[in-house]
């Protein structure tokens, strides 16, 4: 998900109304039917029933009625026993109404299931041994949850397009799958695959997620169309309507294969637009595969579609909402977020929401990366300088707990956009101290599980701050549990002290965490030479008049008083402008 529209400073605090504050005012001020707060949220911690499945299949059938703004929908889920059990557990807004449950073709009788708050346990006709295969099938329907705010405040985007046409989208990261379609709302419970029907008025397509699998006119003016995707991530499935039109070409990929590019936009939209837009998706695609790795869904596709929302990371049908505004770092800022969210979130899925980092602080940090491999230094240091104006420090980065995600990205009892800024940040510092061989290659042993990806010998990896942490320690053959101690475990900056003597500088460290032997580079008089700081202390010779600069390319993230005053200003005067 993008951070927000605004840049730079106090993006913390703007972000955590949007995700707090603003979300509870408008779900209280909402009018309308409201989701249950267990469905608002999204990756509780699973029943004993949901961990004793494997969730291999969803077929998910959807006719959309854009001037009811409701939907009927039909879900079939496959799941293989892992353990004995006598019930199944799946999720499913109550706002819709749901007419016939099934398993394995038989009706079970209504006082045997029920959905209180939107957690679903249907009792099975006879107890399931470990092995066995069964398919529950729920037919439901009715007006889903309205997004108050997409894709911050989330659920179905009822737009109409400028031609007047119905433009509908869903953006549910927050939510979960549960505001369409029976599912488990967890990310440790992704579906090996899930099939697409959707039936829409047919002067509206209907793209979606992985692999377009035809369409069929329903003689009724209706048409259904129909698509197929291994391994979502579980916010990742969605549903785009819409008067679009395709763009489509081939990308010739460094690995040897060929990944198909759909661009899906509003047929009203200047052709200029569109051309410059689609121009920047080989472009993007160059940089990611020659930097981290192959695209994970090359043999899928790289999809677009055009929403009326901002963006979110629809896995290969990436929502793009920025209205192709130029902006000033030399590339569409959205369009390359939510793109770096095919590999940092949907190839590499965090295990719990209190690993978000993972997603949108390396997410993050591909921006600066990919401002320095188009236009150099200086511009990847600007939009890194810009990260740091911004960083809250209040809440640890990672918690060490099981985490909503609501409870991650509000600031107010998590780290909010830190996740973003200061991950970004965090993985700047890695990769100053690791260097590139070793940075690159943890970072794609983290993302693909292998240090040598190729399409076709990697499946997706559900991950955890201390796996990473542990990769980084097997990479370099150094135990590099105090850089993660300090900066993802605790929330303040290590505080770097500078003891200016006649012919001596005496730095030292201090973080909560403990002994942080983080080496740093000091200038005197133009030479820059790398202090140790073994037991996070280290001493340079200088002269009485040297000139000095510690840290001359900022490669080392640490508390800034320049920073702290600047914030603490804004703060104070909330008018005063400012990039
Ligand atoms: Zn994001």
């Amino acid at each position: 998900m993008l951070k927000t529209v605004a840049r730079a400073v106090m993006l913390t605090s703007a972000l955590a109304l949007m995700a707090s504050g603003a979300l509870a005012q408008d779900r209280n001020a909402a009018g309308g039917p409201e989701s249950t707060p267990f469905t608002l949220e999204t990756d509780q911690p699973r029943t004993p029933e949901q961990e004793a499945v494997r969730f291999d299949r969803a077929d998910v059938s959807l006719t959309v009625l854009p001037a009811e703004k409701a939907i009927r929908g039909v879900g079939v889920l496959e799941f293989t026993v892992l353990a004995p059990v006598d019930r199944l557990s799946v999720e499913l807004d109550r706002l819709f109404e749901m007419s016939d449950v099934q398993v394995d073709g038989q009706t079970i009788a209504p006082d045997r299931w029920a959905n209180p708050e939107g957690r679903m346990t249907i009792q099975l006709p006879r107890p399931l041994a470990a092995g066995e295969k069964t398919s529950l099938r729920i037919v439901y329907g009715g007006q889903p949850r309205t997004a108050r705010r997409a894709p911050w405040n989330g659920g179905f985007v009822w737009s109409t397009a400028p031609g007047g046409e119905p433009w509908i989208a869903t953006a549910v990261q927050l939510e979960g799958c549960d505001l369409i379609f029976p599912c488990i709302d967890n990310s440790n419970a992704e579906p090996g695959r899930v099939d697409l029907h959707v039936t829409v008025p047919s002067d509206l397509s209907a793209p979606g997620n992985g692999v377009f699998q035809g369409k069929m006119d329903n003689g009724d003016g209706t048409t259904t169309w129909n698509w197929s995707i291994r391994n979502p991530n579980i916010y990742a499935v969605n549903l785009n309507v819409g008067p679009f039109e395709e763009m489509s070409g081939v990308y010739q990929s460094r690995f040897g294969n060929t990944i198909p590019m759909q661009y899906w936009h509003l047929k009203s939209d200047k052709p200029e637009d569109v051309q410059r837009l689609f121009a920047e998706f080989p472009v993007m695609l160059d940089f990611f595969e020659q930097v981290i790795g192959p695209y994970p869904f090359g043999d899928e596709k790289m999809g677009v579609v055009e929403t009326p929302h901002l963006g979110m990371e629809h896995q290969t049908l990436n929502a793009y909402g920025n209205g192709y505004k130029i902006e000033e770092e030399g590339y569409d800022t959205l369009l390359q977020h939510e793109f770096s969210h095919e590999w940092f979130a949907n190839q590499l899925t965090n295990r719990n929401a209190d690993h978000m980092w993972l997603h949108e602080g390396l997410g993050s940090y591909m921006q600066p990366l990919f401002a320095r491999w188009l236009r150099g230094e200086a511009y990847m240091q600007r939009e890194l300088a810009d990260q740091r104006d911004g960083l809250a420090n209040r809440f640890a980065v990672v918690s060490r707990t099981d985490r909503t995600v609501d409870q991650v990205y509000g600031g107010t009892e998590g780290p909010g956009g830190d996740i973003y800024s200061k991950g970004s940040l965090i993985a700047h510092t890695l990769h100053m101290t690791m260097g590139d061989a070793d940075f690159f290659k943890a970072l794609r042993t983290l993302i693909y599980g292998r240090p040598d990806p190729r399409p076709g010998n990697f499946v997706p990896q559900i991950r955890t701050t201390q796996d990473y942490n542990a990769i980084v320690n097997q990479v370099t053959g150094r135990n590099y549990d105090w850089f993660f101690n300090a900066y993802l475990y605790e929330a303040s900056l290590p505080v770097l002290t500078q003891v200016r003597e006649p012919s001596r500088l005496t730095l030292s460290w201090t973080t909560p965490a403990g002994v942080f032997p983080m080496p740093i580079e000091v200038e005197v008089d133009g030479r820059v030479r790398l202090v140790e700081m073994r037991n996070g202390r280290g001493t340079v010779d200088v002269r009485p008049g040297s000139v000095i600069v510690v840290d001359p390319a900022n490669k080392v993230l640490r508390q800034s008083d320049a920073v702290d005053r600047y914030q603490a200003y804004r703060r104070a005067h909330p008018a005063s402008g400012g990039r």
